[in-house]
């Protein structure tokens, strides 16, 4: 089945407008006609069926058939703050972790943060990102799109986590509490939101742990032994979090 994420303004009265690049994959690399079916998502979790209706010079409608809610969701909304890595790691971080069900992306400028990103970057790089979200959502057939947030200092995660039923700094000196432990608390308190922290390559600098304890409540892990690479450890850690509360299941 042929599937597109569409604005939801472009959902009305029971019509689907197509246009830009989904638009022209449909008919030009798709090559679908008038009476043909397709799958349309708003990005919000609503699934359409609806069958092509007029195809023209510069957009197509489709009429909806039927809608429902789509079940490939996890319950759990996990948050990742990520360290801005160096070259086009966040990409892939971005990438893998819609792909396995994150919620939502905060790129996260720390001390040991290498890029430098101003202003008009930022703007650019989040849509740049948010695009590569839609992409893999599409793929992996999930019908939300992480949202990416523009990048934040690191300081400012205190204000966003306050609203998280939990919160995980992973911190490859934690020598004491690994993750499935942490979790241990969690499946057993109902947990809707929860956010991971991971550093960029260079990982936290001490003062950065240390205003994280400061914040209060909330936990460090560790993930073992071995010291993993930024997009390793977040990869990793959402898989961990996603199935021990179960989510990696037909349940
Ligand atoms: N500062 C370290 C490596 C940082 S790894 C060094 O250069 O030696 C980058 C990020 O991945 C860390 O900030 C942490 O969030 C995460 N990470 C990597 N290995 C980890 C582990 N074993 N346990 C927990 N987090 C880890």
């Amino acid at each position: 089945m042929h599937r597109f994420f569409v604005d939801p303004a472009n959902i009305r009265n029971e019509e689907v407008l197509l246009e830009g690049d989904d638009f022209k994959h449909l008919k030009l690399v798709l090559r679908l006609r008038p009476q043909d079916t397709i799958h349309v998502f708003d990005g919000s979790g609503t699934e359409y069926v609806a069958t092509i209706s007029s195809i023209n010079e510069s957009n197509a409608l489709a009429k909806i058939q039927s809608l429902y809610k789509s079940d490939t969701e996890p319950k759990v909304r996990v948050t990742l703050f990520q360290g801005v890595p160096k070259g086009d790691k966040m990409d892939l971080i971005i990438q893998k972790t819609t792909e396995l069900g994150v919620y939502r992306i905060v790129p996260v400028i720390t001390d040991r943060t290498v890029v430098k990103i101003n202003e008009k970057d930022k703007a650019k790089k989040t849509t740049r990102w948010s695009k590569i979200a839609k992409e893999a959502a599409k793929q992996c057939q999930r019908a939300y799109v992480p949202e990416i947030f523009q990048p934040v200092n690191f300081g400012e995660i205190s204000e966003y986590i306050r609203d998280f039923d939990a919160s995980v700094l992973l911190y490859e000196n934690e020598s004491k509490k690994c993750l499935k432990e942490v979790l241990k608390c969690y499946t057993i308190n109902k947990i809707e939101d929860i956010s991971i922290i991971v550093g960029p390559e260079g990982g936290f600098t001490d003062q950065e742990i240390e205003s994280y304890r400061k914040w209060g409540g909330y936990d460090t892990a560790g993930l073992g032994r071995r010291i993993l690479r930024t997009e390793t450890a977040s990869i990793a850690a959402l898989s961990i979090i996603l199935y021990e509360l179960g989510e990696m299941t037909y349940g």
